[in-house]
Order: C-alpha cells, then sequence, then structure tokens
C-alpha cells in the first residue's frame, strides 16, 4: 500500500494575518460523504470526489510551489483496542513544526493551535468514518498489516513569483488512511554519494526542498534492487546520518544500540520514542557518529525508525561494493522488541507508560 491519496472530505487551514498577527480558522467541508458509501462508488465517480477534496483553494504560484518554501509534518492516529481514538505523540510534532517554520523565516503556527487542529480534524471525520475501526486479527501479525490515520499538516506561502520569503502563510491539515508502509521483500540498504544534510543547511528541518535529494536517491536504490538509501554525513563521507525518509540504529556485535547524533539530522519522534524504549529494555544507547566502516564491521543489526514505517529491519547494508549482512537476513531480535513495545503503545495493548498517546 503505503499512501493512497485518498484525502478525508473535512480538510483544515489556518492563515496567518499579518496585520493583526492572528491565525484566522476555518474548515474546508468538501462534502460529508460517509468512508462505506465512498468506497462503494464506481471508480470514475470516486475520483472526481477525491480530486475535489484534494482542490484545497491554494495559490498556484507561490514561493512554496516555486521555490520548495514549505514545511510539513507526518503523524498518525491510531485506532485503540479499547474503542478509543488517539494521536501519538502531537506536542513533539506541533514542536517540530514550529522550529521548521521558524528555520524558513516563517510566522511560526503555535503550538496548542496544531495540537487542538489535529485533534478536531480527526473528530470530525471519524464521525463520517474516516478513522478504521480497531481489528483484533492485526495482534497476530504484530501490527505489520494494521491501519491508522496518517495526519499531514503543511505550511504554503501567500501567491508570489519572486525569490523570498513568505509573510503570510497559511497551514493546511489533511489526512488519509494508511496500512503498513513497506511491503515484503527486500529490506537491502545501499549507501549513497548524494548529500541530504549539511552543516549550515536545512536537513534538521522538516521542510519541503529538501525531499527532492531524497527521491532521486531513494530511486537509484531501488533501481538498483534495494529497499533503502543511507546517507552520510556531507564532509567526510564517513559517518552514517539517516535513511530516506527515516532514521536509522545499528545494534552492535557488543550489545549497545547506536545511533547517529541530532545535528544535521532529522530529529525523529520515532527516533526519540524508540531511545526511549531500548533503555527502558535495560540496552545502552549512544547517540554519536558511528562511520560506515564500523557498521561494516561491528554491525550485528540495523533499523530505521520513522512515523509511516514505525521500526522497519534491514537486512544487510551495501557500502562501495561491500556487504554487511545481519541476523542471516532475518529481522533482529532487538527491533522486532520495540517495533512490538511501540506498536502496542500506539494500538492500547501495552501500558501507555510516558502518557506519549493524545485521546482525541
Ligand atoms: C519525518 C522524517 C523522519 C522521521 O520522523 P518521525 O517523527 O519519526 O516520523 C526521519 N527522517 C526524515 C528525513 C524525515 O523527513
Amino acid at each position: 500500500m503505503a499512501f493512497k491519496l485518498e484525502i478525508f472530505p473535512i480538510s483544515y487551514c489556518a492563515k496567518y494575518n499579518p496585520a493583526t498577527g492572528n491565525w484566522d480558522e476555518a474548515w474546508i467541508e468538501k462534502d460529508r460523504i460517509p468512508f462505506g458509501e465512498l468506497e462503494r462508488m464506481n471508480e470514475a465517480k470516486k475520483a472526481e470526489i477525491l480530486a475535489k477534496r484534494n482542490d484545497l483553494g491554494l495559490p498556484s504560484v507561490s514561493y512554496t510551489s516555486q521555490y520548495g518554501m514549505g514545511c510539513f509534518e507526518g503523524l498518525k492516529a491510531f485506532p485503540k483496542k479499547d474503542g478509543k481514538t488517539s494521536i501519538f505523540r502531537p506536542d513533539r510534532n506541533a514542536a517540530r513544526f514550529f522550529s521548521s517554520m521558524e528555520g524558513l523565516k516563517m510566522p511560526p503556527y503555535p503550538e496548542a493551535l496544531f495540537v487542538k487542529a489535529v485533534a478536531e480534524f480527526v473528530r470530525k471525520n471519524a464521525a463520517l468514518g474516516y478513522v478504521p475501526a480497531y481489528e483484533s486479527a492485526w495482534e497476530e501479525d504484530n501490527f505489520a498489516g494494521a491501519s491508522a490515520v496518517y495526519l499531514r499538516p503543511f505550511s504554503n506561502s501567500e501567491g508570489a513569483i519572486g525569490v523570498g520569503i513568505s509573510t503570510a502563510p497559511s497551514v493546511l491539515i489533511t489526512g488519509t488512511i494508511v496500512s503498513s508502509y513497506f511491503k515484503g521483500g527486500s529490506t537491502k540498504a545501499v549507501t549513497t554519494k548524494r548529500v541530504r544534510a549539511a552543516p549550515n543547511g536545512t536537513g534538521s528541518l522538516k521542510c519541503a526542498s529538501n525531499y527532492v535529494i531524497s527521491a532521486l536517491a531513494k530511486r537509484e536504490a531501488e533501481d538498483a534492487g534495494y529497499m533503502e538509501v543511507i546517507y552520510l554525513d556531507s564532509e567526510h563521507h564517513r559517518f552514517v546520518d539517516e535513511g530516506s525518509s527515516c532514521n536509522i540504529f545499528f545494534r552492535l556485535k557488543n550489545g549497545t544500540l547506536v545511533t547517529p547524533a541530532l545535528g544535521t539530522i532529522l530529529p525523529g519522534i520515532t527516533r526519540a520514542s524508540v531511545i526511549q524504549l531500548a533503555k527502558d529494555e535495560g540496552v545502552a544507547v549512544e547517540e554519536r557518529p558511528i562511520a560506515i566502516d564500523e557498521v561494516l564491521s561491528d554491525g550485528a543489526e540495523c533499523f530505521v525508525t520513522g512515523t509511516a514505517a514505525g521500526v522497519t529491519s534491514v537486512e544487510s547494508v551495501t557500502h562501495e561494493g561491500k556487504e554487511a549482512v545481519f541476523n542471516k537476513r532475518k529481522p533482529g531480535e532487538l527491533g522486532e522488541r520495540l517495533q512490538e513495545r511501540l506498536k502496542g503503545i500506539q494500538y492500547g495493548t501495552k501500558p501507555d507508560t510516558y502518557h506519549w498517546n493524545f485521546a482525541v
């Protein structure tokens, strides 16, 4: 599956008013067709409705469409075993979105508005059936095939044609239903010579312009038969940075779990959560530079983390023709355990020790 662009009937828009300093909020209600009814429509009718929902009335020519001057977030709402729905750590996405907007020198969207708006977005669309119902069958494969609501808040600039900075941005929230992210098959990763993030760049901001390189490198890796691409640092081309749109972890032969320190890379919320959960398991966790040579010689297990992927095992890492294979190409035990704990918290089958779930 991954992402099908079937966006929800109700979207959100807040427009910054530079004169008042306020964010003027509005709901964009395209239709009130319940989820089940949409699913039963013929393809042509459905396509027509979905195209209308995706027209959010944004200026066509803007700093965002011309120069990639925009930022975004990705977070999920989960249907839980107790029948309730909750969003995973929206306060963290709110804080990161605030820093991304500040990083692009735009008026930042207040964190409290973000949290309130994503919750209201889920409630409004849930009333029309756009939150999948919890299924006990998901527990059998540790939620690998489970569904959730993927939320996509993003900024968009006012109309503009010259290169410049947005002074009157809008923040929109759309969403779609997603099921498991990575299809079966190869989970091999390969390093790339391309650079996604550099010191004094925008790599640590979740901003649109970063992702052209990501898409190119990922395509090149896929064309060569790999699932994922690994970026090395821009200066020495020696230390591991991250995956195409996920963070990366290595369990070494001595049992330590290592992940690159924050700086140029994207500060993932799944990354932060997994570090906490690994420490709970008594695992020694180090956030530090890790050379690709160290991965090749001392790596025992590798996984990548992100909202879309959760914790996804990587069977091998190839660098300049040398392949390090982990755990006979089977998912590593630590990654599996962390995924079980993370999914258990999100879907409400395990205690939410840190109160990460935000009830909607
Ligand atoms: C979004 C993203 C991640 C993962 O962040 P989460 O908050 O865990 O979803 C990692 N790397 C990049 C480049 C990203 O864009």
